[in-house]
């Protein structure tokens, strides 16, 4: 039976160790969270259950449609009616686009993170093992943990991490020198912007909007992005209080980076406040931060240049970094990835 190690929980971790599972494979993952579905998460704190990175998933290719809503639908699956508004530098806001606001914006009443709990049933996952070194002999991989045991042989080795990541991991690890540094100069191609996302809970609700969720189309205001998060579900806040979630921009993410969460909380509900002119949300009752180094790609990588270099060494990468910061591509590439590992010689990087 060949053997896997799948490193990283996240949609795409899932995703290909399902496929491989289906053919045969033996499949372990290992994730150092304590929980599956690493971007795609949901944090739960004084009665606020919120979705701390992606927000909804878009339906994309039929393969990633079909498992979301057959293969691993639940009862909790919704689509977010209400649709996302536009605003500029100035904080003017407009309606959005009509398109893209017909299409669904799936999430689940009890957070986003519903999804890679429900993939994660049926896998042998280890939690909260963070492989921080590996290395390559005749018989096949073997993972350096931060803690604990060195594990395997493996036949085949998947990594999934966002790719400068994986790159720090390439670089401490014990691989044929030539390859090492070929598989370290691909990954390198991929850049990720950082990105804080302020959550903001209010007693009272805030007003009631036309919209779920507002968006900056210059890239000319510090809020990137804008929510109602207890617009997805009653039950996602206390009774009587409501959620907004900001997500800053690029630019003001890295400069203030550093800054205390308390200080962080102050001028973003500040400026939230003036955008929406809503005096009130200067004023949260509840917030936390969340720092995502490595959000989304900016710059993708190659996977099938890349996969031409490391398939015949039985390594592999998947992930939102060869093909865009989306869940449901960062799905699809699981899937696909995986189909490449089973079938190497129909895959087009070796025709
Ligand atoms: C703030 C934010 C908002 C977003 N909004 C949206 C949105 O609205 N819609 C949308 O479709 N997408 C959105 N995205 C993008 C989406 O979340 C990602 O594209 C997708 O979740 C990536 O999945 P992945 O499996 O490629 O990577 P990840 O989800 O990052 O999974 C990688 C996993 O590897 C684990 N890992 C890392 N290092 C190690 C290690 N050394 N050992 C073991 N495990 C390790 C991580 O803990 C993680 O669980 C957003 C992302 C962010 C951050």
């Amino acid at each position: 039976m060949t053997t896997i190690a799948v490193l990283g929980a996240g949609c795409s971790g899932l995703a290909a160790a399902h496929v491989l599972q289906d053919a045969g494979w033996q499949v372990t993952l290992f994730e150092k969270s304590r929980d599956v579905g690493g971007r795609a998460a949901t944090r739960s704190r004084e009665g606020f259950i919120y979705d701390h990175g992606a927000q909804y998933i878009k339906p994309g290719a039929p393969a990633s449609i079909s498992w979301i809503t057959g293969r691993f639908r639940t009862p909790d699956l919704i689509d977010i009616e209400k649709p996302v508004w536009v605003f500029n530098g100035q904080g003017e806001i407009q309606e959005g686009d009509a398109e893209q606001n017909a299409e669904e914006k799936w999430t689940y009443r009890s957070g986003l993170a519903t999804l890679a709990k429900q993939m994660a049933r049926g896998l042998d996952i280890h939690l909260e093992t963070r492989i921080d070194h590996i290395r390559k002999t005749p018989q096949g991989w073997w993972l350096t943990p931060e803690h604990g045991a060195e594990q395997g042989p493996f036949s085949r080795l998947l990594i999934t991490f966002p790719l400068p990541q994986a790159q720090e991991l390439l670089e401490k690890s014990q691989l044929e020198p030539g390859l090492q540094g070929a598989i370290v100069a691909q990954l390198g191609a991929a850049t990720y912007r950082p990105l804080l996302s302020i959550m903001l809970g209010y007693r009272p609700m805030p007003q009631r909007r036309p919209y779920y969720a507002l968006v900056n189309i210059d890239k000319a205001h510090p809020i990137s992005w804008l929510a109602w998060e207890h617009e997805k579900a009653q039950e996602r806040v206390p009774s009587g209080a409501g959620l907004l979630i900001a997500q800053m921009a690029p630019d003001y993410s890295r400069e203030q980076w550093e800054r205390e969460d308390s200080e962080l909380v102050r001028e973003s509900a500040a400026m939230v406040a003036q955008l929406v002119q809503e005096e009130g949300l200067a004023t949260p009752i509840f917030s936390d931060v969340q720092r995502w180094r490595y959000a989304l790609p900016d710059q993708k990588a190659d996977s099938e240049q890349l996969h031409a270099l490391t398939l015949p060494a039985g390594l592999a990468f998947c992930g939102d970094g060869f093909v865009g910061g989306r869940v449901h591509r960062a799905l699809e590439h699981g899937i696909q990835v995986a189909q490449q590992l089973l079938y190497p010689k129909s895959s087009r990087v070796h025709q």
